[in-house]
């Protein structure tokens, strides 16, 4: 549960906006905006999702910032009333959904902030997932950085030894003397290299980014849907409380995400798959080795694809909706097309209602190894 993974993290001051109400769209709206959810997707060619701790709530997993997160609670001198752990957590519809579209190719790349391993429960495959801040069910070699699956969540946090010997040889590497570590970050460490590559060129790629259940105050993860808009993409949030973006989102969804995305595969027409307890990797870890490396051959292959999209390519500033430049904001709308038109349209009218409840606090911009969402 993320709470023994709180407790496991070193103190840390600035943990950004915690505790902001939740909202839910109309039924009408929520219909009307899954809608147009469930056209962006069909339209666009390269989508990245990028996923918080809010996705992990109905598996009973606590988020940190919601109205009874983790930090929201330690604020205010409690603590989060747990029932599931770790190892019980099951993937949530979200997760299994996930897996779904980036199957049948309608998603491409998932960046995740959560450390639960519910992406990779749910079967989604290495070259698909970032995993920015961690995972309980991953151990990091500190020599050859091979990673692997483990059979049960980790006990420590941080980054710390567990004294296992490396087992490259058994996954078709050369015999290597290093030991494994946790792959857990802590506040002050730096986001894994590779992973962090991935999403930043994704991001980029992508004409679409959807930001589901976290509130970005997190950087870098929080600021890489940005990535998408600056290279002429768009931006849609799923989420209950107000988010650090939401002001430069085309769509905004204030509604669970599990609901959300079943009405979108009920529009798509796809069947949303069931977990499956068997297909969990870390039962297959038992037994075997398991390699989590990301491979060297699809970050070139990405390396390649960025290069050819984004380079030479000017980025275009970020138009930030507020009272202040609302007049470059109706020239934006004006200059779109239709379809742009309503999608604009309707957020301008949720700028309205989340006056009151922006986020304006900048979390830490300097820290570069922060987490979860
Ligand atoms: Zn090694």
């Amino acid at each position: 549960m993320s709470c023994n993974y709180a407790e496991g993290l070193s103190p840390y001051e600035n943990k950004g906006v915690l505790g902001l109400p939740e909202k839910f769209d109309s039924a009408e709206k929520f219909a009307k905006k899954c809608e147009l959810l469930a056209q962006l997707l069909s339209q666009s060619k390269h989508v990245v999702v990028h996923t918080g701790a809010g996705i992990s709530t109905s598996a009973g997993i606590p988020d940190f910032r919601g109205p009874n997160g983790v930090w929201t609670l330690e604020r205010d001198g409690k603590r989060p009333n747990i029932n599931v752990s770790f190892t019980d957590a099951k993937p949530t519809k979200t997760h299994m959904i996930l897996k779904k579209l980036v199957e049948c190719k309608k998603v491409h790349y998932i960046v995740s902030q959560n450390i639960d391993g519910l992406h990779l429960k749910s079967g989604l495959p290495r070259k698909y997932l970032a995993e920015l801040h961690g995972n309980m069910f991953i151990d990091e070699c500190n020599v050859c950085k091979r990673q692997y699956i483990r059979s049960a969540p980790v006990e420590t946090v941080g980054k710390k030894c567990s004294g296992v010997p490396c087992a490259a040889e058994l996954v078709g590497g050369r015999p290597c003397r290093g030991r494994l570590y946790d792959g857990v970050l802590d506040w002050e460490h730096s986001l894994p290299e590779n992973d962090l590559l991935m999403a930043e060129w994704h991001s980029s790629i992508a004409d679409l980014s959807l930001c589901l259940g976290t509130t970005l105050q997190i950087v870098p993860s929080g600021n890489l849907p940005l990535e998408t808009l600056k290279y002429g993409g768009k931006l849609v949030i799923c989420n209950l409380q107000p988010t650090k973006q939401d002001n430069k989102a085309d769509l905004i969804i204030n509604y669970y995400v599990d609901d959300i995305l079943e009405k979108v595969m009920n529009i798509l027409g796809l069947e949303i798959p069931e977990y499956s307890e068997a297909e969990n990797p870390m039962h297959i870890a038992e037994n075997t080795v398991v390699n989590w490396t990301i491979e060297r051959k699809d970050v070139l292959a990405l390396e390649k694809q960025f290069k050819a999209k984004c380079k030479g390519v000017k980025k275009k500033r970020i138009l930030i909706k507020s009272k202040r430049n609302s007049i470059d904001l109706q020239n934006e709308i004006n200059t779109d097309d239709d379809k742009s038109k309503v999608i604009k349209l309707e957020i301008k009218e949720e700028n309205v209602v989340d006056e009151n409840a922006e986020i304006k606090t900048e979390t830490n911009g300097e820290q570069n190894g922060v987490v979860n969402g």
